[in-house]
């Protein structure tokens, strides 16, 4: 492994960073302390700082090269990097009892963000020590990826018109890939999800009669059965698709036939095509079941975050940064995409890049993303903190 020494040298400082974080976990668009922490640390690093993009976003610019005209230019070559880090913690209450667990009850860094958030922050003061690079970095910390779409909120105001890049990358730790790995790959890394409701209005009655009403918990169940041959027979074997039902919600006591049920679910995909597909699908089956039992059928189909796709040329040159760092042994550029979904794929419609994984360690024993028993793995954030500088210095070359 070739990570950088004085990156190595700050390693303690940048888990000590990511522990005060874990401690205090803020959700989507409340990451108040967490982003004047960034906010303070790019400052006191000598980035140029903007806040309030997104609301609780920061963004920190750092410029370097020979043609450099002062602060508020362009950096020297005229090339210039985005690099994201999500800043977010979710709605989980901690199962840790270690020192550094949430002290913010009902709320919980078991996505790594703290770790995201500290390896980019690292990278960060490294580049403005060295500044070994000709062109601009732009420091992208964002707010809410979870559920609530804060990149997409952070492209929708301006993000790339304010601060220009040629290309933008972004890095997921991934428990289950070992310590000092990596993986990258050009296309679909992760998925696009779409969540549906359906209400399924019948007659409600007397469950000893149900001859008199229209049973709405029997049609909701056929349509759930139906709604499986969605993937199973109209998307074709080798497209990628999951539609789950997740709520299955009616009745309120033993001898009623309630009068309507509501069922809620999620959706995955990798192409639009398929996505056309499923909703169409759900359409018709919503409605061909419900009449076939004399019910009704709503369906409100609720847009979630689109697939996260990798340019090639990016992913290439992410890998190459990965490789450089820890081995091109370690770098796995074959992986099967997830079916996860995350918002960076609003960055990357908006800009070429790629987004990548950094081996968390095992994913046993509750280390799995969103186990009220995650933690991210301190170990690992010099090696991200190397990839992003690495990153920045082979693209912004001096
Ligand atoms: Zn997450
Ligand atoms: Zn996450």
């Amino acid at each position: 492994m070739a990570l950088i020494q004085r990156l190595q040298d700050l390693a303690p400082t940048m888990a000590a960073w990511r522990r005060d974080l874990h401690a205090h976990p803020e959700t989507a668009f409340e990451e108040h302390r967490t982003a004047a922490l960034v906010a303070e640390r790019l400052t006191s690093f000598g980035c140029e700082v903007h806040t309030g993009l997104a609301g609780t976003g920061v963004v920190g610019v750092l410029r370097a090269g020979a043609g450099l005209a002062g602060a508020g230019q362009a950096g020297g070559s005229g090339r210039s990097i985005g690099l994201r880090a999500d800043m977010d913690a979710l709605p989980i209450t901690e199962a840790n009892t270690f020192a550094h667990g949430s002290r913010h009850p009902g709320r919980m860094h078991a996505c790594g963000h703290d770790g995201h958030t500290t390896m980019l922050l690292g990278a960060a003061q490294y580049l403005a020590e060295t500044r070994r690079f000709d062109g601009t970095v732009v420091l992208i910390f964002q707010p809410a990826e979870e559920n609530e779409g804060g990149g997409r909120v952070m492209v929708q105001e301006g993000l790339f018109e304010r601060f220009p890049v040629q290309a933008v990358y972004g890095l997921h730790n991934w428990p289950g890939l070992a310590e000092g790995r990596f993986a990258v790959r050009e296309g679909p890394m992760m998925a696009g999800c779409d969540q549906f409701e359906i209400e399924l209005r019948g007659r409600g009655c007397h469950a000893a009669m149900a001859e008199e009403g229209i049973d709405p918990i029997v049609a909701g169940s056929a349509l759930v059965q139906a709604l499986q041959t969605i993937t199973s027979r109209n998307i074709a074997a080798a497209d990628a698709a999951v539609v789950s039902v997740t709520q299955f919600h009616g009745g309120e006591t033993w001898n009623v036939i309630p009068a309507s049920v509501v069922l809620r679910g999620s959706l995955r995909y990798f192409r639009n095509e398929v996505r056309d597909t499923i909703h169409r699908r759900l359409h018709s089956l919503c409605d061909g079941v419900a009449s076939a039992h004399g019910a009704q059928a709503e369906l409100r189909l609720i847009p979630g975050y689109p697939p996260t796709v990798n340019s090639a040329a990016e992913a290439d040159i992410a890998a190459a940064a990965m490789a450089a760092v820890v081995g091109a042994d370690r770098v796995d550029t074959h992986l099967p995409p997830t079916m996860g979904a995350e918002d960076f794929a609003y960055m990357l419609q908006a800009r070429p890049g790629a987004y990548g994984w950094i081996g968390n360690g095992p994913g046993t024993g509750g280390c799995l993303l969103h186990n009220p028993r995650y933690d991210f793995n301190d170990a690992v954030l010099a090696i991200g903190a190397s990839y992003w500088a690495t990153l920045v210095e082979r693209v912004l070359a001096a």
